[in-house]
């Protein structure tokens, strides 16, 4: 594989598994891990059901609002918040099987103000900026302070928080990492720079919450990540911790994606994905690679 196709690999394993991690941990969102295992033993497969009695291989907002990303910057070939607020408008418009409260309101506040930035909010530490950051990695890969810039505004328009901005540009920094080859010593290392500047990020000993608070977020996904030894087990052993199980799942895939590469994502998993979004995904990690030489903003 030359190195031009290597990086189109990992930029693909990266929404894809992103994807994945979404649709695996759906079902079992807002279970415990012991409900888990008394209903399923422990889950490996896209079963669907859920208290969004999903289809098996569906995904939910935290897809959806990734897609939402990386459409508004592959359809203008440059960063735009308003083209990707649009596109969360629109989204919301289509009556999605699943929104989170605080992205409710700042997409709301867009619709009826044009307010692409919410005020700065105690409350607004959830995971609902995290979980669409895969596009903005992807797009400023090479380039740490767009990445600063971007991951800063596009968390913005929903979620106002020092917690959140510190989860949104740590986990784009180690998908950069990742894509570059570099070792999990060396992510360890972004993940212990983010502790040393927020120790409530601490996550060795794990405290064992999922919810979808960010800290307990990327909490979860670290404490997984590094201790596991391939996507697979990196995502299921994720996704049985329960709580907030799609939006963990889905975060470690992306990251667990970046590292790995497509290779390791599971086939099974990969074809049981609804086939329109796992095209338009691949698609779009082609279009988000390409764009990333060249990035500008949209006026
Ligand atoms: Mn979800
Ligand atoms: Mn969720």
């Amino acid at each position: 594989m030359t190195a031009d196709d290597e990086l189109l690999n990992r930029y693909k394993a990266v929404l894809l598994g992103f994807a994945v991690g979404d649709a695996l941990g759906a079902p079992v969102e807002f279970m415990t891990p012991g409900e888990i295992a008394s209903k399923y033993g422990r889950l490996t497969e896209m079963v669907g059901g859920g208290w969004l009695r999903l289809k098996p291989g569906q995904v939910t907002d935290d897809t959806e609002m990734t897609l939402c990303v990386a459409r508004a910057v592959t359809t203008s070939g440059c960063w735009g918040l308003r083209a990707i607020a649009m596109e969360f408008s629109n989204w919301l418009k289509s009556k999605p099987v699943d929104v989170g409260d605080t992205c409710r309101r700042g997409i709301r506040n867009f619709m009826l103000k044009g307010q692409l930035e919410s005020p700065p909010n105690q409350w607004d530490a959830g995971n609902g900026a995290l979980m669409r950051m895969t596009p903005v990695a992807l797009y400023t890969f090479g380039n740490n302070e767009l990445l600063q810039k971007y991951a800063i505004e596009q968390g913005h328009l929903t979620h106002n928080h020092p917690l959140s901005d510190a989860a949104c540009i740590t986990y784009g920094r180690m998908i950069h990492l990742a894509l570059k080859g570099a070792e999990k010593s060396r992510l360890r290392r972004e993940a212990d720079r983010l502790v040393a500047d927020y120790p409530t990020f601490r996550f060795d000993p794990y405290p064992g919450l999922a919810t979808g608070y960010v800290v307990d977020t990327m909490q979860t996904v670290f404490h997984y990540f590094f201790r596991s030894r391939s996507f697979e087990e990196c995502i299921i052993a994720t996704a049985n911790q329960g709580g907030d199980a799609d939006t963990t799942a889905a975060i470690a895939g992306g990251l667990a994606g970046a590292y790995y590469g497509l290779e390791e994502v599971p086939q099974r998993w990969l074809r049981k994905l609804e086939k329109k979004y796992f095209n338009e995904l691949a698609d779009l990690a082609g279009k988000l690679l390409r764009l990333s030489a060249n990035q500008c903003i949209s006026a």
